[in-house]
């Protein structure tokens, strides 16, 4: 679903992603942990082309990343991105926050966004919030807003980007929660976090960067009891 070969970047002199090779089937949920700077965002931001590589390819489903245009919003519509914060339209409800991209993107008719906005944001508890804006709702129901709007563009694989970092503690497991439960209903999941509880739960494999590199790959249990490098050793003893 996910393929990424020999994918460089460099920032400058900085080589932030360096020699990526990355295959993500249908249906696997990967979490990628690494400490801060070791390019984790930007391996985010490529796959959905808001940053572009330097040299290496990257398919979704097959499909060679256009540069721009048309394509690019279609690609852009198969690949949902949720981020650190939440990012929502702050002058729109929730309800249009959710209905804007199939609307405007997919030319959905309007009555028909907005049966499946509400199916959306039933399945991530907030359905009696649709008609509030943004700020009248707590942290944990804004990132759960922001994964139902991704949802509504029937993307064929989502990223998470430390989707709970900027939440309350108590706000936390409702979203890893809504999470969970993508990940059983089998959608392609790709979730940079250092949340382990969800690690566990969910991933089929960890992926360990560090310093532009993906330096270890195992399964969770694997990876947690019998980490090999010694990067990922120092890593996980500090954040466990
Ligand atoms: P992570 O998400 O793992 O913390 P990032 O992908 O955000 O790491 O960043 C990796 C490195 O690239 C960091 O050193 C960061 O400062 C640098 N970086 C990220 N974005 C940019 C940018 N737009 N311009 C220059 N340097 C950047
Ligand atoms: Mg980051």
């Amino acid at each position: 679903m996910v393929s990424l070969k020999n994918v460089n970047k460099h920032f400058g002199a900085l080589h932030v992603l360096q020699d990526i090779n990355l295959e993500v089937t249908k249906g696997e949920v990967v979490v990628v942990i690494g400490p801060s700077g070791s390019g984790k965002s930007t391996l985010c931001r490529a796959i959905n082309r808001l940053e572009t590589i330097d040299d290496g390819e990257i398919l979704i489903d097959g499909n060679k990343l256009p540069a721009e245009g048309k394509a690019l919003a279609k690609l852009r519509a198969d690949v949902g991105m949720v981020f650190q914060s939440f990012n929502l339209f702050a002058h729109k409800s929730i309800l249009e926050n959710v209905t804007l991209g199939p609307i405007k993107v997919k030319g959905m008719k309007q009555s028909e966004a907005k049966e499946l906005a509400m199916s959306l944001l039933e399945r991530v508890g907030v359905a009696n919030q649709s008609q509030k804006l943004p700020a009248q709702l707590s942290g944990g129901q804004q990132q759960r807003v922001a994964i139902a709007r991704a949802l509504a563009m029937r993307p064929k694989v989502m990223l998470f980007d430390e989707p709970t970092s900027a939440l309350d503690p108590e706000m936390i497991n409702e979203v890893l929660d809504t999470m969970v439960q993508l990940a059983k209903e089998g959608m392609t999941m790709i979730v940079v976090t250092h949340e382990m509880g969800f690690a566990r739960k969910a991933a089929d494999r960890v992926i360990f960067m560090a310093d532009g590199k993906i330096v270890e790959q195992a399964t969770p249990e694997e990876f947690f009891t019998n980490p090999k490098s010694d990067r990922a050793k120092d890593f996980l003893g500090k954040i466990l």
